[in-house]
């Protein structure tokens, strides 16, 4: 983990920001979502009751440099709608409950898969789970650690060889994307690489 660094990652303004930012990752860079959440910062929109009674064409007009935007923007007024609903509009109730309530509600939603769900969970509410990303899958099978490596596995496995705190779980999250966009890319550059001598990928270069 030391190689990168992880300490500034997903930089928000508030807990709303990383529960929508999670929704609009999906399936895109990370550099088109911030543009589109300084956006709708700069509106203004970026609480649960402004997103509630934002016409949904405005809102997909925003999100629409982050793709597949008709999708999020359901996704985004969806959960803006429930927490408006039952928790009075109030993030911090919503997010601040016990880590299998909190999962549940989140897994009933339309459009949350586990990652999204994984996201929310430990950059937004603070709950130490640690992420099976697509980066995470392909560097565990590279490494040669799993056999399969599922994304079951691969939490199983960080949780048990990692200190189960927040801050670690996102510190290693950071640490294996920043990896795998640098190093361990579609194309890895193993020359060099600081995980090469533990590699069963890497041994074969
Ligand atoms: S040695 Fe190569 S395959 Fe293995 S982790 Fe490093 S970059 Fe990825």
């Amino acid at each position: 983990m030391s190689h990168y660094d992880t300490k500034r990652w997903w930089p928000h303004e508030s807990r709303f920001e990383i529960v929508v930012g999670a929704i609009l990752v999906q399936r895109t860079r990370w550099e088109n979502v911030e543009k589109v959440i300084e956006a709708m910062r700069s509106r203004g929109v970026l609480t649960p009751s402004a997103i509630s009674t934002l016409d949904v064409l405005e809102l997909e007009r925003m999100v629409r440099p982050t793709g597949f935007f008709r999708q999020k923007s359901r996704r985004i007024q969806r959960l803006a709608h429930h927490i408006h609903l039952y928790h009075k509009g109030d993030v911090t109730c919503f997010l601040k409950r016990p880590y299998q309530e909190l999962a549940s509600d989140l897994e009933r939603m339309d459009g949350i898969g586990p990652e999204t769900r994984d996201a929310i969970l430990l950059y937004a509410a603070g709950h130490p789970v640690m992420i099976a990303d697509t980066y995470a899958i392909r560097l565990c099978d590279r490494l040669g650690l799993l056999d399969p490596v599922t994304p079951h596995a691969i939490k199983n496995h960080l949780m048990q060889h990692l200190p189960t705190t927040p801050q670690t779980c996102r510190r290693a999250h950071a640490a294996i994307v920043e990896h795998c966009k640098k190093r361990c890319c579609a194309v890895p550059r193993c020359s060099g690489c600081p995980l090469l001598d533990m590699c069963e990928h890497g041994a074969t270069k």
